[in-house]
């Protein structure tokens, strides 16, 4: 469904990313993983319509989405949950989720995703009116994800979920992200936690100074010699 082909990025005379290809099937959960600066974001960033590739093709159900400007890349199916989670911090919860929606008029399904929402984020029913900037870094997680999917999107972008949260809330987003797939979202999610990434992942690729490197299934990658080494700490 979507795919990357020799996707380029240059920041001035910064090569950020140097041919990067690669597919995320329908259903799937693939992670990009890799170190701090090694072109995470700005591969997500080319997806999301936010960064603009030097050269390489991005397509989403064999559309190309290259010239299509970001706005518009989210009612074809493409939401994307930035690094530090950026809710809006001075609206409520539900002010929060409703601007989720604000590209659809579907109103009885635009509900529907909202109860979903709940369910998958109880605490977010709970705290419906508090505002945003009051939450917890976990909570302005969880709703930085529910808002991403009031767009009702085919794929979940997500670049470090677990960023700054403690190991036992880690486990918690994961579990959710799980649930998120198994009810019908793809994802791709961007992590430096190798580990917890490739426990939930299909398929993996590891991306190093803009370069995919290694892909396989999770299982290889957890296999792999080169992986441990590098990203797992043994
Ligand atoms: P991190 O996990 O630290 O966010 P990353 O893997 O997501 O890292 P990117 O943020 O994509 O990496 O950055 C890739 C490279 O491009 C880095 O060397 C970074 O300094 C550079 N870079 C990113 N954005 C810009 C920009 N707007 N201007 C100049 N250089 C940039």
């Amino acid at each position: 469904m979507l795919e990357l082909k020799n996707v380029n990025v240059h920041y001035g005379v910064i090569h950020a990313l140097k041919d990067i290809s690669l597919t995320v099937n329908d259903g799937e959960i693939v992670t990009l993983i890799g170190a701090n600066g090694a072109g995470k974001t700005s591969t997500l960033g080319t997806i999301s319509g936010l960064v603009k590739p030097s050269g390489g093709t991005v397509s989403l159900d064999g559309k190309e989405l290259n010239k299509i400007i970001a706005p518009d890349r989210v009612s074809l199916g493409v939401s994307h949950v930035p690094e530090g989670r950026r809710v809006f911090s001075r609206m409520s919860v539900l002010e929060n989720l409703e601007l989720g929606a604000y590209l659809r008029r579907d109103k009885a399904e635009i509900r529907k995703d909202m109860n979903n929402v709940y369910e998958l984020f109880p605490i977010l029913g709970k705290r419906n009116k508090q505002m945003a900037g009051t939450l917890s870094g976990g909570e302005q997680q969880m709703l930085a994800m529910g808002r991403a999917l009031m767009s009702k999107p085919k794929i979940l972008l997500l670049d470090e979920p677990s960023m700054g949260l403690a190991p036992l809330l880690i486990m918690e987003i994961f579990k959710i992200i799980k649930n998120i797939n198994e009810i019908g979202t793809t994802i791709l999610l961007i992590e430096q936690n190798a580990n917890m990434a490739l426990s939930i992942a299909d398929r993996a690729y590891v991306i190093e100074t803009g370069r995919i490197v290694l892909s396989g299934t999770s299982k290889e990658l957890l296999a792999s010699e080169d992986v441990t080494k590098a990203y797992l700490g043994g």
